[in-house]
């Protein structure tokens, strides 16, 4: 794994980065899960911000202000709802973190935390989501210079384990 990658277990508004990604619903209105989180500690400024953005589709990505979070940018993404695998939900994954990359260095963000995007309430199977993360981030990354750390940011044990394995697993 290149340094420039690193795995925490964390509450992902708490993280000193310049960006962090939320997975949000296409409204871009706010919702439970680690949106709820991220607007809770936000404060309400986050929600007049989004409402001026007209919703996101799935796969895409959107920047505000990180309000009172340790962060200074939000990239909202909205990430697919688990249908099986089989109605391109590795591709609209894989595109949410493409995105959110490019929208973040678009505005100049050296490091940036994404939480284990479509793994809660949209079902995304955590193993097969982090592959798609660890993939798509690892390839993405030289297109993108000003970028010098990517956390992957777990809520879970469970889930930081899975991403642990997973880059254990890798070739060196
Ligand atoms: P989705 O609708 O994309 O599935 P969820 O918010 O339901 O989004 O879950 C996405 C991931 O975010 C899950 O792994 C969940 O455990 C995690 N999560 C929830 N709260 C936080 C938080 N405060 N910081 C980081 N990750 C969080």
């Amino acid at each position: 794994m290149p340094s420039t990658l690193r795995i925490v277990q964390a509450d992902i508004t708490t993280l000193k980065v310049d960006a962090i990604v939320n997975a949000a619903n296409s409204s871009l209105l706010g919702g439970g899960g680690v949106d709820g989180a991220i607007h809770r500690a936000a404060g309400p400024e986050l929600l007049q911000e989004c409402r001026l953005l007209d919703g996101c589709k799935v796969g895409e990505a959107k920047l505000t202000s990180g309000y009172r979070l340790p962060a200074k940018f939000i990239v909202h993404t909205v990430g697919p709802v688990w249908h099986g695998g089989t109605h391109g939900e590795p591709e609209l994954l894989a595109s949410c973190y493409r995105n959110s990359l490019r929208v973040a260095a678009e505005h100049g963000a050296h490091t940036i935390a994404f939480p284990c995007i479509s793994t809660g309430v949209y079902g995304y199977p955590v193993e097969l989501a982090a592959r798609v993360a660890v993939a798509t981030v690892s390839s993405a990354l030289p297109q993108f210079g000003a970028i010098r750390e990517v956390i992957f940011c777990c809520f879970s044990a469970g889930d930081f384990a899975a991403y642990q394995r997973l880059v254990d697993a890798a070739p060196a």
